[in-house]
């Protein structure tokens, strides 16, 4: 699940999930997890996501490799905010082919614009209360988005493995056109 920050990669990543019967791994709550329970991992990515930057590469494969090998056993994974940059999507490639069977299938790519966007984190910084959902860092998170994360959607787009979804609706009609795109990609997500 490729998209900007508050264009709904989490509520979209959780309900494709579900309708599968895959696992959900979302790389930013598993950082959020680290922080809260303030592990070597947390302390180190701690700054990083307060600022609105990505954390290290290191430290994010740290985390989510063995995630993927084990939900790669269990059935499959939806995974959302990863890779963020293409140095990341080159090494989960490299781990893929080294360990086999936790590949990507398919890449979507939700779309809003972004007035849009600002609005809904905003919104959800009153009920949620991220530390990272405040005006000056979103607007840096989505220059970290524009730098780093939106090249990926060529990379994708040229590996034959994007769909573009538009994520302006509301949850319930984004989550069936995600599905209904998927449809005809065959077994991998039956
Ligand atoms: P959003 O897409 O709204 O920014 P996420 O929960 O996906 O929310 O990410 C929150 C923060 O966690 C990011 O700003 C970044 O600091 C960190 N993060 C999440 N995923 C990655 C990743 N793959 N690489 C580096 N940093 C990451």
């Amino acid at each position: 699940m490729l998209a900007a920050p508050g264009a709904g990669k989490g509520t979209q990543a959780r309900r494709l999930a579900q309708h599968h019967g895959l696992e959900h791994v979302a790389s930013g709550d598993l950082l959020r997890a680290e922080i809260v329970a303030g592990t070597a991992v947390g302390r180190a990515a701690e700054s990083y996501v307060n600022r609105g930057d990505l954390v290290p590469d290191d430290v994010i494969l740290e985390i989510l490799g063995p995630r993927l090998k084990s939900a790669a056993e269990h059935g499959g994974y939806v995974l959302d905010g990863f890779p963020r940059n293409r140095a990341q999507a080159e090494r989960a490639y490299q781990m893929a082919t080294d360990v086999g069977g936790i590949e990507l299938q398919a890449v979507i790519h939700l779309e809003v614009e972004r007035e849009e966007l600002r609005r809904r984190m905003l919104a959800r910084a009153d009920a949620e209360s991220r530390s990272d959902d405040t005006r000056v860092t979103i607007e840096h998170r989505f220059e970290v988005f524009d730098a780093e994360t939106a090249p990926l959607i060529g990379y994708y787009e040229g590996r034959g493995l994007l769909h573009a979804i538009d994520g302006s609706q509301d949850v319930d009609a984004v989550a069936d056109v995600i599905v209904e795109a998927l449809s005809g990609d065959g077994d991998e997500v039956e």
